[in-house]
């Protein structure tokens, strides 16, 4: 297999597994236990959190363990709506955002909350002029992811937030994607919330965080041993919160090195891709994740072409929404018609991907488009 679709998950970094494995076998003690074997497993809890908040300029009590951004997500979400109703129902979101976002925005309005998704523009960046304008007296929070999973366009994240804090609304952003990718200081930016997974960065599925500044106040979505200061009750996942903080520890030892190869790469494959004649790049070329290309090949349709390259991974439209037969509404969003939409391949580098992965990849996927055209 060629694995070229990261954004949608990472295999585990062998370090990673490595110090996850005492607590999937011999230290497998509640982490809540006050007996010192679960207390073993709470030191290791301790460092994770400390690992995780180095990363991101926050202080270990800010991060709550979740089982992953899907949850964190909904946390934050559910918690600020039901918290601030009082104050006002209106949320301000982006209409590229992650379905995991989208979703929870639309329950909310089952309540009468209101929601705007703010358009983006063809590089799929949202203009602060048109969030100013959108901002209403009863605004509580804006919504605006950092990466796109899709198309890799970063946000201007430090312009949001400076309009977030100057209006007194609460921002949160999902940093999924950006994650152990790029710097993030929490406090540089006056983010009030993030979230990520760990399966994202060389971490297992099933344990991700919530950063949520200290003072922010929201209530829990789930009650019980009032773990993660009540914010999350249920017995910790000790081997995967190990996991997620080795991950963190290496990603930010490791980054400046995983960003020039991986970027390489990525220049390396779009250059190729784009020798070959009527493709196009979708979003925006400055502003974007490293790892991430997403290329449109008109008149080739994508399901056919991913079928066609069996052993290479990569994907169009967002995994968890590729079981639906409709066009990625981030392509969507950014001006691509139907047809361009369902014409658009997205690869996602990883920094196990190598030069020889690459120029096999390319070959293939060069002979494969000009079969389908022949065919036309
Ligand atoms: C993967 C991803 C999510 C969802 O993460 P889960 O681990 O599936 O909960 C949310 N947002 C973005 C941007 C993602 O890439």
């Amino acid at each position: 297999m060629i694995y070229l679709d990261n954004n949608a998950t990472t295999p585990i970094d062998e370090r990673v597994l490595e110090a996850m494995m005492p607590f999937l076998t011999t230290q497998f003690a509640n982490a809540s236990s006050s007996h010192k074997f679960g207390q073993f497993t709470n030191e290791a809890v301790k460092k994770a959190r400390e690992q995780i908040a180095d990363l991101i300029n926050a202080y270990p009590n800010e991060i709550i363990f979740t089982s992953g951004a899907t949850e964190s997500i909904n946390i934050f979400l559910q918690g600020v709506a039901i918290k601030n109703q009082d104050k006002g129902k209106h949320i301000i979101t982006l209409q590229t955002e992650h379905k995991a976002v989208l979703d929870t925005c639309r329950y909310l309005e089952n309540f009468g909350f209101e929601v705007s998704y703010l358009p983006v523009d063809n590089e799929g960046i949202l203009d602060i002029k048109v969030l100013e304008n959108a901002i209403r007296k009863d605004t509580i929070l804006v919504c605006a992811m950092w990466g796109n999973n899709e198309i890799g366009t970063l946000q201007p994240i430090a312009e949001i937030a400076n309009k977030t804090a100057e209006k007194n609304i609460l921002f949160f952003t999902d940093a999924t994607q950006v994650y152990g990718k790029i710097n993030i200081d929490v406090n540089a930016h006056e983010i009030d919330a993030l979230c990520f997974s760990g399966h994202k960065i060389y971490a297992p599925k099933g344990i991700g965080a919530l950063y949520l500044r200290q003072g922010v106040k929201i209530p829990a979505l789930t009650y019980g041993g009032g773990h993660e200061k009540g914010m999350r009750s249920g017995t910790l996942n000790v081997a995967g919160i190990v996991g997620l903080g080795k991950a963190s520890e290496l990603a930010k030892k490791e980054m400046k090195e995983n960003e020039n190869k991986i970027k390489t790469l990525r220049d390396t494959l779009e250059k190729a891709l784009l020798q070959i004649p009527d493709t196009s790049i979708n979003g925006s070329i400055k502003h974007r994740l490293f790892n991430t290309t997403n290329i449109c090949f008109k008149d080739v349709d994508s399901d056919a072409l991913i079928a066609a390259l069996e052993d290479i991974a990569v994907s169009n439209g967002s995994a968890c929404t590729a079981h639906l037969i409709e066009p990625s509404h981030v392509l969507r969003s950014i001006g691509l018609d139907d047809k361009q939409a369902f014409e658009s391949i997205r690869f996602s580098l990883g920094k196990y991907n190598t030069i020889e992965e690459i120029e096999t990849s390319f070959s293939l996927i060069q002979k494969i488009v000009k079969n389908f055209r022949e065919m036309l």
